[in-house]
């Protein structure tokens, strides 16, 4: 008798295994086996369902295929979630790079990396999309459990899509969903904002390699008017990028029955966006751009110094016409077939920028930053991959774009500290990952600044990168006068907030037609209020900082926290109601003027009045159209804009900017300064400036006044030598944070003497940083300064990594945060 029934055959030996990076702070990543029957199917990048722990489950990317079975037990790949990988091995590798030189994980990298649907894990929550509407008839059964389930309880954990399916393995059917939009995946930092919509048709994902739509419109056999919407989409796609349902039913004289067939048959897809994300702009290029004899030298140099070196600096006075070369630069390596990523840091990504690019680039151009919804990002990720989107401009989060074949990367205004990641990892500095991208890409880099960092010039000026220097603006404007206003010579003795002599400026200026820029680096009404009987200052009871007024919200707010507080009536320290004001904010500025000088027409830019994108563009519209004559504001009013007609930039309280402890104080200073200063006079004739100070003695004052880059760079790096600090040594911060304050203190210590074995008075600290509490989180700092040594930094790095992992095997410490921070800005 053959007992072949009970005859169990024994599971063969996986042969293939992947490891996978999965979206954590892990410490590692994980190898999992992959089932004999994807072996042949798998690829390095794809996304793939796996099992973490007993229950967790997450969306990793393959990193790397091998036959070596690691050291212990594996569990098996659940799914497969991509066809094809989702992003080019060279990524990955060089989101290794990032992990290990910012000292933080490869998941931390991936979760930074990626649009929100492509991380899914347990914890997900997926959205019904409102605008797919109710039809689920071309959903499968699984899909329409779940669409059902989404469409009367709005939102659904992907545990809770396990428990409506009754299965485990629910990525492939949440995935599907996700992409005939029937859902998204749901993320609290997403803004939500209303704007009117439009619905556009897109090509269904199945389609966007070439064959397989050669092989649709080979095939096609009936339908003879759904042919000719297809056909006419696929024309307007390519002339115009984006096409609207409108205008394709237009253009090709279709019906609306008949764009229904193309969509049942999952050939085109519909999907409702907001109007003012469109580009409904041709893809053509329009370079008529005629360059000064400057800028055609400088863009010559920059030509022949990018064939011997990768890096080049380009420093170029405000208003010089930098764009206007990059410009000219982009449309090079574009015509060659290049694609190129142009980076601003987020604030100065305006609709003024876009539109002065776009002016040149069209349609081809794609912009990426973090207002955009996630099937937008989806959806130019992939054809930044597939090459059909060559230009993008871009906030830091854009070089993780999986470009196919990049040339060229602009870091625009790259001395911007924004260009850092501070919260959370990886705290990395997109100016600096760039360059090591472009070196694993064999890209080109440009930076440019008329104000560059300290780094970048030393590193220029020693020949590491390529330097090309554009010293006039163009039109042969000169740069703007600058005039010092000595608080110490008023009667109020220092403090002032518009002097008489500024007062007179505006007033000039705007009689002459033209407009004022007023810059203080300090929003709310006043920094603090102090009682005027005993000193008492109120607090942010949850941080140690002092609580800014806000007067039109009539309430005491915490910068750091963001906890609004009443405001106080009676001291609570002596029971007085006598409070004093002491600084002023922009918001104070911007009520004196309203009152003083009522016929000037005011407005302010600052966090509190640009809350959300739009805002923020059209205050800037309403200044270039002269519908305002003064603007008071933040650095907000600084980053990159160009204003045809101001005259007046007036700096505040140019002291507050020169007084706090930092090694960077001075290069902040004349950064800001200069940068101010740079908006006036743009155009038509020269410019002023007014600052106000009670020290204009200050030589980065002076230099600011000669517009003198170079000198003030040939000081400061002269005093960064003599103290060690970079660009001659590396710097790394370590926070440690917890709830208690012993604890902190304790753990900081300890941590200290880990660090010192190996590295002994390059450890500085622990010290109180300036703030010693955000969010009742106590907070302790060490320093490690480095000398320039590579394998040094390295040893360091992972002496580090040891030192936390050491520390945090202790079951006391376990819970206190430490957080390396490389290279601080
Ligand atoms: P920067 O970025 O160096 O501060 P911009 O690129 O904003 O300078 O240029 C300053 C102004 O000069 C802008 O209004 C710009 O349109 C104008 N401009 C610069 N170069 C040219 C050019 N070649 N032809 C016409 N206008 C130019
Ligand atoms: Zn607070």
């Amino acid at each position: 008798m053959t007992n072949d029934l009970f005859h169990t055959e024994a599971p063969a030996t996986p042969s293939l295994f992947a490891e996978v990076i999965i979206p954590l702070a892990l410490p590692r990543t994980y190898t999992y086996a992959v089932p004999a029957a994807w072996t042949t199917q798998l690829q390095v990048g794809c996304r793939v369902e796996v099992v973490l722990g007993k229950t967790k489950r997450y969306a990793g990317i393959v990193k790397q295929l091998s036959n070596e079975a690691p050291p212990y037990p594996t569990k098996p790949i659940e799914n497969i979630l991509d066809d094809e990988p989702i992003l080019f091995p060279i990524q990955l590798k060089w989101w290794e790079w990032i992990s290990a030189y910012y000292l933080c994980t490869e998941g931390d990298v991936m979760a930074a990396a990626l649009p929100a649907h492509f991380k899914l894990s347990s914890e997900t929550q997926i959205i019904f999309n409102d605008a797919f509407g109710d039809d689920f008839s071309t959903l499968d059964n699984n899909e329409f459990l779940v669409a059902e389930a989404l469409l009367i309880r709005r939102q659904l954990s992907i545990t809770e899509v396990q428990q409506i399916l009754d299965l485990t393995h629910v990525y492939p059917v949440v995935k599907r969903l996700i992409d005939k939009q029937v859902c998204q995946v749901w993320e609290t930092l997403t803004e939500r904002y209303k704007a009117k919509l439009e619905t556009m048709v897109l090509l269904h994902p199945q389609y966007h390699t070439e064959e397989k739509l050669a092989e649709l419109l080979n095939e096609w056999s009936r339908a003879p008017k759904q042919l000719d919407i297809l056909l006419s989409y696929l024309h307007l796609a390519k002339t115009e990028g984006s096409v609207s349902q409108t205008n394709l039913l237009k253009k090709s004289g279709g019906t609306l029955a008949s764009l229904k067939g193309l969509v049942e048959k999952k050939i085109l897809l519909t999907e409702k966006r907001a109007v003012d994300r469109i580009s409904t702009l041709p893809l053509e290029l329009d370079l008529n751009i005629t360059l000064s004899a400057a800028q055609e030298r400088a863009l010559q140099q920059l030509q022949e110094q990018l064939r011997e070196k990768p890096v080049c600096l380009l420093h170029g006075v405000t208003g010089s016409g930098k764009t206007q070369l990059f410009i000219r630069l982009i449309e090079q390596y574009f015509t060659a077939g290049k694609q190129v990523l142009y980076l601003l840091p987020e604030i100065a990504l305006t609709a003024q920028m876009i539109r002065r690019l776009q002016a040149h680039f069209g349609g081809h151009i794609a912009i990426y930053h973090s207002k955009f919804s996630d099937n937008e990002r989806v959806e130019l990720w992939h054809k930044v991959r597939q090459g059909s989107v060559r230009i993008v401009l871009g906030a830091r989060s854009a070089l993780f774009l999986p470009f196919q074949d990049l040339g060229l990367i602009v870091v625009d205004e790259e001395h911007d500290s924004s260009f850092k990641q501070q919260e959370p990892a990886p705290r990395y500095h997109a100016r600096d990952a760039a360059i090591y991208y472009a070196r694993l890409t064999g890209a080109h880099v440009v930076l440019g600044s008329a104000t560059p960092s300290l780094e970048s010039y030393f590193h220029a000026k020693r020949g590491k990168y390529g330097l090309v220097s554009l010293l006039e603006r163009f039109g042969g404007i000169e740069l703007p006068e600058i005039e010092f206003i000595n608080t110490r010579h008023l009667p109020s003795r220092g403090k002032v907030m518009i002097s008489p002599r500024l007062r007179e400026g505006m007033e000039k200026a705007i009689a002459a037609k033209k407009q004022v820029i007023l810059f203080q680096n300090r929003r709310g009404y006043t920094s603090y209020l102090t009682c005027g009987t005993c000193g008492y200052i109120p607090q942010c009871t949850q941080c140690d900082v002092t609580l800014t007024f806000h007067k039109q919200s009539n309430k005491l707010q915490c910068h750091y926290c963001g906890t609004s507080y009443p405001k106080v009536v009676t001291c609570p320290a002596c029971g007085t109601v006598t409070w004093k004001d002491s600084n002023f904010g922009t918001e104070k500025i911007e009520e004196y003027l309203t009152k003083e000088l009522a016929d000037m027409r005011v407005a302010r830019m600052d966090v509190d009045t640009v809350r959300g994108k739009h805002a923020h563009d059209q205050l800037i519209r309403q200044f270039e159209q002269g519908r305002i004559d003064v603007l008071v504001g933040t650095q907000m009013v600084v980053k990159g804009l160009d204003f045809e007609q101001v005259s007046l930039v007036g700096i505040l309280d140019a002291d507050s900017m020169l007084h706090f402890a930092d090694f960077r104080v001075n290069e902040r200073a004349f950064q800001l300064m200069e940068q101010v200063s740079g908006r006036a006079g743009r155009k038509s004739a020269q410019g002023k400036v007014l600052i106000q100070t009670s020290y204009p003695q200050h030589p980065v004052l002076q230099w600011v006044k000669q517009h003198d880059f170079v000198s003030f760079f040939e000081q400061e790096i002269s005093n960064r030598q003599q103290y060690h600090y970079p660009p001659f040594t590396r710097i790394i911060h370590l926070l440690v944070r917890h709830k208690d304050r012993m604890l902190t203190e304790l753990a900081a210590e300890a941590l200290a003497d880990l660090l010192r074995k190996d590295l002994g008075d390059r450890v500085m600290g622990p010290s109180i940083p300036v703030i010693g509490r955000v969010r009742n989180q106590y907070r302790m700092e060490l320093q490690i300064k480095l000398p320039l040594d590579s394998q040094f930094i390295q040893q360091a790095k992972q002496l580090i990594r040891n030192a936390q992992a050491l520390l945090q095997a202790e079951a006391r410490f376990r819970p206190v945060v430490i957080i390396p921070d490389v290279d601080p800005v």
